[in-house]
């Protein structure tokens, strides 16, 4: 099957923040307090119960008093995906046939391994330590229905369709580089910039952690050769994140 993706143009988005509500609609995620912090994005960040949400960007401008740039911020669904490299739960993360990196909440352990292992800082967990973000709306696409944030968006700022064909109208339409095109073996998450990516906040030349790449080629095969994945994952929290520090070791650091 064709590689499904998400095409987001900042240059479209008007910041109505459609898509966040359709995706909490969707996926039954409930309403959170958030704090003002002088800025009219909100949330400020993606949390367990947000998966996507609106990056409201100020920069100055000749003609107004600020421009302002908004852009989604989600799960990239990479190709080659760090959380799905470190991971060391089989089947907590896996892709579909559309290219989507989703995931099993019942077979994932906790161990937050992903976190370290995603160059975009998309996972967060749950209350019961479980991974959460961005399935690419996995169980709509099945019903042959398009993602609910795209489904949702009144401008085509969001578009859902086939990667090829996605990044094909774009470079028709004068789009010289599609961020995500090659990144990561190529994302599902790609994104026509008009200006640099970096002013909106986007990791320019993104890349998985060395340490990650270590975890896959070296320690990972322990888990498949009888070391269990408890063990596996504690070894890997060591060469990854560091020793264990229980809490007073924590203080005293702090
Ligand atoms: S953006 Fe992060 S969480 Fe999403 S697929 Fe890529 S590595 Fe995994
Ligand atoms: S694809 Fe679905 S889960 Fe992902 S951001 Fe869009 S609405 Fe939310
Ligand atoms: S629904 Fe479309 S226009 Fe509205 S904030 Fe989301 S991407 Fe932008």
């Amino acid at each position: 099957m064709a590689r499904k993706a998400l095409l987001i143009s900042p240059e479209l988005c008007i910041g109505c923040r459609g898509c966040q509500t359709a995706c909490k609609g969707w996926n039954q995620l409930p309403a959170e307090k958030t704090k003002n912090t002088g800025s009219f994005e909100n949330p400020a960040d993606l949390t367990p119960i947000v998966f996507n949400k609106i990056r409201y960007v100020e920069v100055p401008s000749e003609k107004d008093p600020v421009r302002w740039l908004f852009v989604s911020q989600r799960c990239m669904h990479c190709d080659d995906a760090g959380c799905m490299k470190i991971c060391p739960a089989p089947g907590a993360l896996y892709k579909t046939k559309e290219g989507a990196v989703a995931f099993n909440k019942e077979k994932c352990i906790g161990c937050k391994l992903c976190v370290a292992g995603c160059p975009f800082n998309v996972p967060r967990y749950d209350a019961k330590d479980k991974i959460s973000k961005c399935n690419l709306c996995e169980d709509r696409i099945a019903a042959g229905l398009e993602p609910a944030c795209s489904k949702t968006c009144p401008t085509g700022a969001i578009k859902y369709g086939e990667r090829d064909s996605l990044i094909g109208g774009s470079k028709k339409a004068g789009f010289a580089k599609v961020y995500g095109d090659t990144d990561l073996g190529g994302l599902g998450s790609i994104y026509a910039f008009k200006d640099s990516p970096k002013l909106y906040g986007m990791e320019e030349n993104p890349q998985i952690p060395e340490s990650i790449v270590f975890w896959h080629k070296v320690l990972k095969p322990l888990a498949y050769w009888g070391v269990g994945g408890a063990v596996a994952a504690s070894l890997l929290h060591y060469v990854v994140i560091g020793p264990h520090k229980d809490d007073e070791e924590v203080k005293k650091d702090g």
